[in-house]
Order: C-alpha cells, then structure tokens, then sequence
C-alpha cells in the first residue's frame, strides 16, 4: 500500500443485521464508523428474513403474553438443540444478556406487538409478535428444560414471507439507527482485499466500487459482517456437499467473502458443514403426518420444529423422505396454505401406497400399523408426538415426495470469534480483525432452532462493533 484514499476508526463489512448492529455498537462506543455494502441498500439476508429473534428469560412480551421463563430455561434448552459443539461462553453470555438486548431492540423503535401466535407456521402469517420457534414444547426438549416461546418477531403487517417481512422491519429500525448514530455508509462497494500491518494487525481493506479500487485505512479495526457462503456453490461443494443441489437461501451476496478474507488474515473457521436446511412443506401438513425414510421407517416426531426435521432429512436421510398422511390431513389445511403441495402417490391401502413408493414390502405398513395402534390413544412410544398431534391415519392415503423438492437451506459454520468478535487464528485473536453474524460460526453451532441467526448476529454484533471501538487508534504505519 502507497496511500490510503480514505480514513475511519471502525469499517464494516456488509450492511445486514450483523453489520448494522456492529455499527451501531461501535458508534455508541465512540467511535466513527463506515459500512461497505456491496448492493446498493442496506438489507442482506437479513431484510428477507421472517424476522424471528430468539429472546427469552422474561421478556417483557413474554410476560404480556402468559409465559413464564428463566435464562437458564432458555440455555438448557439452547445448549441441547444448537449443539452439539456448543460455546459455552457464548451461551452464558446471549441468555443472560436476552431482556436487555430486547430492550436495545424495542428502544431503538423495533415494534413487538405483545400477541401469540399458537398455529404451527414456519412464521407467524399475521403480525404477532411471539411464537414457538425451536420445538420448545415437543420432545425431546419438552424434557429437558421449562418450555417458552422465544421467538419475536416485530410487527408488520402486509408480509411477504421471503420478501418483506419481520426481517424488513427489523432492517428499516437497525438502519434508521444507523443514520441516526452519525455511520457513514458506502453502498455499491465490494471489500475485495484486507490490509495488514507488517506486524500482522488488520489496518484496512481495499473496496472496488464502480471500476475503481479505494484503500481505506481503519485505526481501530474491521469488522467483517457480509454473511454466510450459500450462495458460493465452490464453496458448499468443497464445505458442506450435503447441501448441493439444494435452494440457497438468500442473497448473492453470501459468498463467503468475509470467511475467505478472514481465512486469508490467518483465522480459523469452525462447522463449515452446518446448516439450516428447511423441510419443503409446510408444518400445519407436517405434524398430523408421518415423515418416512427409504426403508418405510419414521425418524423423528413430525410436531417438532421443522428445519430440526429438515436437518434430521438432510443430514441423517440423505433427504430420501416422504410425508405420509391421510386425505382428512391433507384437506384439513386450506389450498392458499399448502404451498403448492400434492400428494405424489394416493391409494386406499398402505400396503398399495408402499408399493407406490417403492418401499420394502412391508415396511411401511409395519410403520403405520405401530404409528396407528399408538395414535389411537393419543400417544407416541416411539417418538413422542404431542397428543393434539397423534392420530390414526384412515384410508384414503397419500404420500408427497419431498425428496423431489429442493431444502432451502443457508449456512452456519464460519470464522473462529472470540465472544468480542475478534477473529481468531493460529497465535490467538488477530489484532484489528473482527467477525459477526454468519461469517461466523455461533450460537447455532448445528442444530438451527429460527430467531437464532437474527438473534445471534445482532448481539454478538453490537459485541465486536463496541470491542472494535474500544481498541487504542493506531498510528499509520507501513503496510
Ligand atoms: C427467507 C428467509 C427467512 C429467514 N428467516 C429468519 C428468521 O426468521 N430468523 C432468523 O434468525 N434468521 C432467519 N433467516 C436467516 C437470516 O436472515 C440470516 O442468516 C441473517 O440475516 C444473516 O445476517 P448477516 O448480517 O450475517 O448477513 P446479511 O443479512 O446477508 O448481510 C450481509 C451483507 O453483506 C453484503 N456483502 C456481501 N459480501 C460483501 C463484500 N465483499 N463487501 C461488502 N458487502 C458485502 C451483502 O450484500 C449483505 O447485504 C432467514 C433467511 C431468509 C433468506
């Protein structure tokens, strides 16, 4: 490096949740801050998302709604469906910290309406603001921890799940802060390169932005925030292969960028094989049925959340599974809310409808008779469906493919951080360099439960934007 074009304390990668609230947290520290977006508008992944964050331990919408919970009913709970490989600093930290990150979110305008949304939704259709997200309520969880619903989810109303919904909102509030805090943002620039000190500390990042290239020197430190990797298909492939040939969810922007540019800093990186990986049907199908492998067998109680059961599929299954119901099932959901969904094969008899699928002789029917003779009573010996839940499938039947339909799916694994942000590497936490959101590896370690990723990057992205800020300036020097 020659010269620098320009000068900041704190520059950020990426303008999603992570980033924003880095920014924000850097700002409020002091110090003065500029955002690299590479779209022109702020929003990422995270304006597309449903908008659940994963809050507990007595929120003040928790309260409003009915349910009592704890920080340690909320890490117990946690610990077991995020894991295994779990922080569990990290842990301690985000359930201690959850009512007063809460509070962060509602005073900086973030609306939650103080209603529960009780139907099985992959997000609430309407504008509640907290909802079960994680299968709290189902087993096994419902046995190891105090269920609650955890999810919030800021009020919108005219959603577009995939498009314009909670995640918007969020956005629009996160950015608004921003504006507010004094952030310089610098829209249509691509972080391409990071500068190093020649004693290794992170002093800047070069930016390509409509042809040229800008070096600009940050005193305190960069914070990389551009997301996760699947939309990189080199990546997934060399990664997390069990996700190819499924639909990335998201932006183009998650190509690794900020993974790859840590990497090249000397950080580490942790589950890159990790991912949400969202069964394609609906959950108000999915509970009452039964979810079959390609030996006829179920594998997991349907009532749970569902990316749990499309993690089950895809990482245990092979994503061979088929969803196995009756027609009272299949008519008991409206047309407008299937998404789409019929049933590949019909018969009057699981014995035919086996046949029809292609499924050992027998093995089906085996499933359904054991399934059947349970639900009769309400229970599930072998997987402990909830008893709203456990009914004997009747005649006629039906089954969908849902191998024939793509998981979307996004990525969880990512850089090495410290519970600050700072990336870490070979010798310990790089000096200048810091990591949120899903460039990182955190709180959904590998089991996904939604709210997590949101949840996630906006806490432990005000953590290193404040840690960043906090770093003496340093003097330029030779790169
Ligand atoms: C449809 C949908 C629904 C979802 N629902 C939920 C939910 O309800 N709850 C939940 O917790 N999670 C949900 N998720 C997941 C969640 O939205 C993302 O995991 C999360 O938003 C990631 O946040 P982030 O800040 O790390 O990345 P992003 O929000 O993607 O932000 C990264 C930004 O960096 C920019 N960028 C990329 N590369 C560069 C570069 N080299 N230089 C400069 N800028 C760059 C990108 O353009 C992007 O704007 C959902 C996702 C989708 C798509």
């Amino acid at each position: 490096m020659r010269a620098w074009d320009a000068t900041t304390d704190v520059l950020v990668v990426g303008f999603g949740a992570a980033g924003a609230s880095a920014a924000i947290g850097a700002a409020a520290a002091g110090a003065e801050v500029t955002v690299v977006e590479r779209a022109g508008a702020p929003g990422g992944a995270s304006a597309m998302a449903g908008g659940e964050i994963y809050l507990g331990g007595g929120t003040p919408v928790q309260k409003a709604c009915g349910f009592e919970d704890t920080a340690e009913a909320m890490r117990a709970f946690l610990a077991a469906a995020t894991g295994p490989g779990i922080d569990e600093e990290r842990l301690d930290l985000y359930c201690e910290g959850s009512v007063e990150h809460f509070t962060w979110l509602a005073d900086m305008g973030v609306p939650f309406k103080a209603s529960f949304c009780a139907e099985p939704c992959w997000e609430p259709p309407g504008d509640d603001g907290l909802t079960y997200s994680g299968g709290e309520n189902t087993w096994p969880f419902n046995e190891i921890a105090p269920p609650a619903p955890r999810a919030h989810v800021p009020q919108m109303s005219g959603k577009k799940p995939g498009r314009r919904s909670g995640g918007w909102k969020l956005m629009e509030h996160l950015s608004a802060q921003c504006r507010e805090s004094g952030v310089a943002s610098m829209l249509d620039g691509r972080v391409v390169a990071l500068v190093s000190d020649a004693d290794g500390a992170v002093a800047g990042a070069v930016i390509r932005r409509f042809g040229e290239e800008l070096a600009v020197r940050a005193t305190k430190g960069v914070v990389l925030a551009s997301g996760g990797f699947g939309a990189n298909p080199d990546m997934v492939a060399l990664h997390a292969p069990q996700l190819c040939g499924q639909m990335p969810l998201g932006t183009d922007g998650d190509d690794g960028s900020s993974i790859r540019l840590g990497q090249g800093a000397g950080g580490f990186t942790r589950r890159m094989d990790a991912a949400q990986t969202a069964i394609p049907t609906v959950p108000a199908l999915l509970y009452p049925s039964i979810a079959v492998n390609r030996f006829g067998q179920r594998f997991i109680n349907e009532d749970t959340y569902a990316g749990r059961v499309g993690q089950a599929a895809v990482f245990h299954q092979g994503a061979k599974v088929a969803l196995v119901m009756d027609e009272a099932i299949f008519e008991s959901v409206p047309e407008a809310d299937r998404w789409g969904a019929r049933p590949t094969w019909a018969a009057g008899s699981v014995a035919e409808l086996e046949a029809e699928m292609s499924l050992p002789t027998g093995s089906l029917q085996a499933t359904v008779s054991l399934y059947n003779e349970h639900a009769a009573r309400g229970c599930d010996p072998v997987f402990h469906k909830r008893p709203e839940w456990c009914r004997p499938l009747r005649p006629p039947f039906g089954a969908i493919d849902l191998s024939a339909l793509p998981y979307a799916v996004f990525t969880l694994g990512g850089l090495v951080t410290t519970v600050d942000g700072e990336v870490v590497g070979s010798d310990g936490p790089i000096p200048g360099l810091f990591a949120a959101g899903r460039a990182t590896s955190g709180i959904p370690a590998w089991g996904y439960v939604s709210g997590t990723s949101l949840g996630d990057a906006t806490f432990f992205g005000r953590r290193a934007g404040r840690a960043a800020a906090r770093r003496e300036r340093r003097p330029a020097a030779r790169t």
